[in-house]
Order: structure tokens, then C-alpha cells, then sequence
């Protein structure tokens, strides 16, 4: 139902023009899950942003971008080709491809209650007024797990629980009826017995409703639980991509790895954890060859610093971008 390729996203800044996301490729087919995985600053929002065309004025999609969604009446759209205020991006937003994000209050105004603005977008998406809206909202409110809905739907934004503020977010974006949904770090601000029933929820929804996702976090951990296949990024490209199980068992990048070693274990409470060593750079000081060659343990002498990895087809799904899968060899 989704499929992007070659998408690459420029601001304009007081630094000079800088690339969050270069070159990113990826498909998603009904009903699936795709997990997009990376540290702060590795392109997932900005990506997210390009699929709703939500990125601001300073932005501009690369000329070789294509975003190809298939709606439900089976009809392409070319999102990148899209004007900002068509009619048929207003149409796809929320009707076609919700969006939720990791703080409810950018959803939500402050000045509406939750039932005011869930009965709202109900009406324009989905043709119902009145008390058919404000019924089909009290079930949204009830599938998402809030008690009460009947009392709740009445409440403003700020007087509910971060939890259920969560809560009522998703069934915001659910009540649109999407294909698609894409979630933005939707459980990170949550402690972490609530972020669990969110993520139990957000599964059985999407069992329930037939729906595809793009689940957003910096956390492989919480990307198994979710998602069928994963893409990690770092600074704005796909490095990694494929099965999630299989991608897990045997990772082919480095970073992937030190993701993975990043992650708290029970049965290792005892040891230290490992971090990824360093931090990732700024868009605007993108190293040359490799990004990641100079937090790389394994970095090639002579080849990694200067030669930009292309795309390697593993098989099964998966794809790497790394010199360790081309033959390189050390030069010295
Ligand atoms: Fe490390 Fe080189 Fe692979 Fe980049 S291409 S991840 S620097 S080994």
C-alpha cells in the first residue's frame, strides 16, 4: 500500500542547507507493521513528516523522492507531488493515514474537550453529525481503554492522566477510520506499566482493525514487540532493513549490533550495558564515506572514511549498507 524510494529531505538553515533524511527506501503492505528504529536525531520524525507532507517551509524533498500510497479505492497517489493545501492531501491525512505522536497536547487543543475535537474529525472523515458522532467517539474513548468514556469524552485534554491523555490521542487518530497509521514514539513519555498496555493496545487495534503502521522509537526493544520488519537509521539513511525476527538474531551492521548491546537485560543486571560509543553528529556535519565511521569499531582503514557504502541485498528480506558485506578489505 506504501512504497517510498530515493526520499531525501533539505532545510535551509542559518548554517547552510542541511540533509536529515538522504536516500531512504522502503515498502509496506496491508495490514503489516513497519518498525523505524535510530537514536535522536536519525531522520524517523523528519521521515514520518515527508509521508504526511507535514515538514515546514524550510523544506524541500529531494527531486528524485517518490512516496506512491494506493488508497482504498486502489487509486496511486503521488504524495511528493501533492500541493500542501490540495484537497486530496486533506483527504488522505487522518481519512487514509492517521498520525499520532509521542506528546498528546500536539494533537490535541487545549481550548476543546477531547469529545469536541474527536466528534470533529469523525464528522469530516467519516460523514457522521450529531449523536451518531458523538456515539461512534464514546466507542473510540472505550476501545482505547478509558473507563467512563460517557463522562470522559466531556473532559479537557489537560485534566486527564498522561496515560489516558495517550489514549485518547490514539482514538482521535483511530475515530478517522486510517489505513495507515503512523505512530511517533507514541509509548517513550509513558512510565513503563502504562507504556506496556499501550503497546498492547496499539497491537490489538491493528488486529482488530485491518490496519498498517509505521512505529517510530528509538528502542529495538519495544520495535520487536510491534513490528514484522524493522528499518534502522542513522543520520537520515536506512542502514539496516528486513524481518525483524531475523534481523535481531543475526544483525549485519555494526550499528544494529550496538543497538542491540544497548538494550537492558534482566539476566545481565549484574554486568555493565554498553552503549553505542559517541554521538551521533549533526545533519549539518555529516562525516564523509561511512556516517558512521567514527563511532565504528570496525571501520575499514582507508575505505570507510571516504567511501559512501551502497545498499547490499542479503536475501530474506533484508538489506545492509555496510562495507564489511561488499569484500572491502582494510586498505593500508
Ligand atoms: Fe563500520 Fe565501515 Fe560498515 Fe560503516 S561501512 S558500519 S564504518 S564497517
Amino acid at each position: 500500500m506504501l512504497s517510498v524510494e530515493n526520499l531525501s529531505v533539505t532545510f535551509r538553515t542559518d548554517e547552510g542547507i542541511v540533509t536529515p533524511v538522504a536516500d531512504v527506501s522502503f515498502a509496506l503492505a496491508e495490514g503489516r507493521t513497519l518498525g523505524l528504529v535510530g537514536e535522536s536525531g536519525s531522520g524517523k520524525s523528519v521521515t514520518a513528516k515527508a509521508l504526511m507532507r507535514l515538514l515546514p517551509g524550510t523544506a524541500t524533498l529531494g527531486a528524485h523522492s517518490r512516496m506512491r500510497y494506493v488508497d482504498k479505492a486502489g487509486q496511486a497517489i503521488g504524495i511528493e507531488r501533492l500541493s500542501p493545501r490540495a484537497r486530496a492531501l486533506r483527504r488522505l491525512r487522518g481519512g487514509e493515514i492517521g498520525m499520532i505522536f509521542q506528546e498528546p497536547m500536539a494533537s490535541f487543543s487545549p481550548v476543546y474537550t477531547i469529545g469536541n475535537q474527536i466528534t470533529e474529525a469523525i464528522a469530516l472523515h467519516r460523514g457522521l453529525k450529531g449523536r451518531a458522532a458523538r456515539a461512534l467517539a464514546i466507542e473510540m474513548l472505550a476501545k482505547v481503554g478509558i473507563a467512563s468514556p460517557e463522562r470522559r469524552i466531556d473532559q479537557y485534554p489537560h485534566t486527564l492522566s498522561g496515560g489516558m491523555r495517550q489514549r485518547a490521542m490514539i482514538a482521535l487518530a483511530l475515530s478517522a477510520g486510517p489505513r495507515l497509521l503512523i505512530a511517533d514514539e507514541p509509548t517513550t513519555a509513558l512510565d513503563v506499566t502504562i507504556q506496556a498496555q499501550v503497546l498492547d493496545l496499539m497491537r490489538g487495534l491493528q488486529c482488530d482493525l485491518g490496519m498498517a503502521m509505521i512505529f517510530i522509537s528509538h528502542d529495538l526493544g519495544v520495535i520487536a514487540q510491534v513490528a514484522q520488519e524493522v528499518a534502522v537509521m542513522y543520520l537520515g539513511t536506512i542502514v539496516e532493513r528486513g524481518p525483524v525476527r531475523a534481523l535481531l538474531q543475526a544483525p549485519a551492521h555494526p550499528y544494529t549490533r550496538g543497538l542491540i548491546a544497548a538494550i537492558p537485560r534482566l539476566d545481565r543486571l549484574e554486568g555493565r550495558l554498553h552503549p553505542v560509543p559517541g554521538e551521533i553528529p549533526s545533519p549539518s556535519a555529516r562525516p564523509a564515506g561511512c556516517p558512521f565511521h567514527p563511532r565504528c569499531a570496525e571501520a575499514l582503514a582507508g575505505i570507510c572514511a571516504t567511501r559512501v557504502p551502497e545498499p547490499v541485498d542479503l536475501g530474506g528480506g533484508r538489506v545492509v549498507r555496510c562495507h564489511l558485506h561488499t569484500g572491502e578489505r582494510s586498505v593500508a
